[in-house]
């Protein structure tokens, strides 16, 4: 019988790793920023879809039904993206949940929290029952996805959703993203109501006053084009009346996509005084200006828009010490057409999840993002906060992971996004990192067509 389980299923040879080995964690000290991460080569060894052991290459001499020479590709746990849109029921000609779930496996990811802002809303257990039925039937092997319920009826911020029977359904939080709660009372007790039931609320900061989804950072760009623009004060106004919120509810609290210097502050500031508060940032907002949008470009009109250079400085400190927690894309596709159109006709967002891992991989090759900060951010931080499988490499964890080709260069464009939608103000450009495997509970989730499609 112990002859048996130790049969490996999988094993993964000469990978290049990051990050500290179980047995040296102790000794290696937490690389600061402003270098480019040392890795190591090793071995990773599956059996019946967990993790047996992540070992220096070599050091294991144990055969598995299916060697894989990884030749130095860069090993990473999959990744874990809490804020999709997925446009699945009512506008499946953006995305449906198939064509974002292949995105997903493609781009690197795991774990996918879906926003509530389809047609009709996820706001009763029919339509949640019906999102992962649709995930089921067409990635039976994963990536997986978690629902997010609306919080208010339709969105539309008058009426709470029926909450209880969301997560019963299988909601893994609640949000009222893309339309938030102007109403502080009826927001408090969403957030009471949601603490109940041990969820959290995910709230997208905007004073839906000030500028709504105008799609542009207010500053020397909008005044040059003279559009509309919304101000960074129109997140960091609500992002205080969360964390005092929280605060005083003692309740948890997740903010969603934060875009801005002052919204970290005030993040830092509700920390410090131990409020339950968790906080991402998209990859657009560590990685672009509000500079994309100089020529009028609809590509690079999303909500909140791209801020300022200091802005993106101020994110990415935060995101290496921990006041951000974590990072999203905020997957938002919309047809080209919808995009083809005046700067304020168009609607806000960006396709995120194809090149999310190779624009984020590039801040910590360029030693501006530690490789500590880059793992927690995409992998351990969301999936503890929102109680979603994690793989750390630990004996027994589900063998989730990616082969990542860190050199192989490609242009953005329609031939090569698996999502439906090309939406990105990274279109044309070429980017460097591609991954080139990922192993769902140790099997192959790329090069095999999804059932039914
Ligand atoms: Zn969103």
């Amino acid at each position: 019988m112990p002859e048996k389980q130790k049969k490996l299923d999988l094993a993964v040879r000469g990978a290049l790793w990051f990050g500290p080995l179980k047995a040296d964690s102790k000794g290696g000290k937490a690389k600061k920023g402003g270098q480019p991460p040392k890795g190591q080569l090793v071995d990773v060894l599956v059996a019946r879809g967990k993790i047996v052991a992540l070992t220096p290459a070599g050091s294991l001499d144990l055969r598995a039904t299916h060697e894989v020479e990884a030749h130095g590709l860069v090993l990473l746990p999959s990744l874990t993206d809490v804020h999709v849109h997925f446009r699945e029921p009512g506008q499946e000609y953006k995305e449906d949940i198939a064509s974002g779930l292949s995105a997903a496996a493609h781009g690197g990811f795991a774990n996918l929290m879906c926003m509530a802002n389809t047609k009709p809303v996820n706001d009763n257990a029919s339509v949640t029952e019906f999102m992962l039925e649709q995930a089921r039937k067409s990635w039976p092997q994963g990536p997986r996805l978690f629902p997010i319920g609306a919080l208010t009826k339709g969105l539309k911020g008058e009426e709470l959703a029926p909450m209880a029977e969301l997560k019963a359904a299988g909601c893994q939080a609640f949000s009222n993203d893309g339309r938030p709660v102007a109403n502080t009372e009826l927001f408090r007790r969403a957030v009471e109501y949601a603490q109940d039931l041990s969820r959290i609320v995910i709230d997208h900061c905007e004073d839906p006053f000030l500028a709504p989804a105008a799609g542009m950072n207010e500053g020397v760009v909008s005044s040059r084009l003279g559009l509309p623009a919304q101000p960074d004060v129109a997140e960091a106004i609500q992002v205080a009346r969360d964390v005092l919120l929280a605060e005083y509810l003692h309740a948890p609290m997740h903010l969603a996509h934060i875009s801005c210097e002052k919204s970290v502050a005030l993040i830092r500031f509700a920390k410090a005084r131990g409020v339950d508060v968790t906080a991402e940032t998209c990859p657009h907002y560590l990685t672009l200006t509000e500079d994309e949008a100089g020529g009028f470009s609809a590509l690079a009109k999303v909500s909140p828009p791209l801020r300022a250079r200091e802005d993106v400085e101020a994110l990415l400190a935060a995101l290496a010490d921990g006041t951000i927690d974590m990072l999203a894309t905020d997957h938002a596709p919309h047809a080209a057409h919808e995009k083809e159109v005046e700067f304020d006709e168009a609607p806000c967002g960006i396709s995120g999840l194809d090149t999310a891992l190779a624009t984020t991989w590039e801040l910590v090759r360029s030693g501006r993002l530690p490789f500590g900060a880059f793992l927690r951010a995409w992998t351990t931080a969301p999936c503890k906060r929102f109680g979603l499988p994690v793989n750390a490499f630990n004996p027994g964890d589900s063998a989730d992971f990616v082969l990542f080709d860190q050199d192989e260069s490609w242009t953005v464009d329609a031939e090569t996004m698996h999502s439906k939608s090309k939406n990105t103000p990274l279109l044309g450009r070429t980017l460097r990192g591609r991954v080139a495997a990922h192993f769902l509970a140790g099997k192959s989730v790329l090069g095999t067509a999804p059932a039914g499609a």
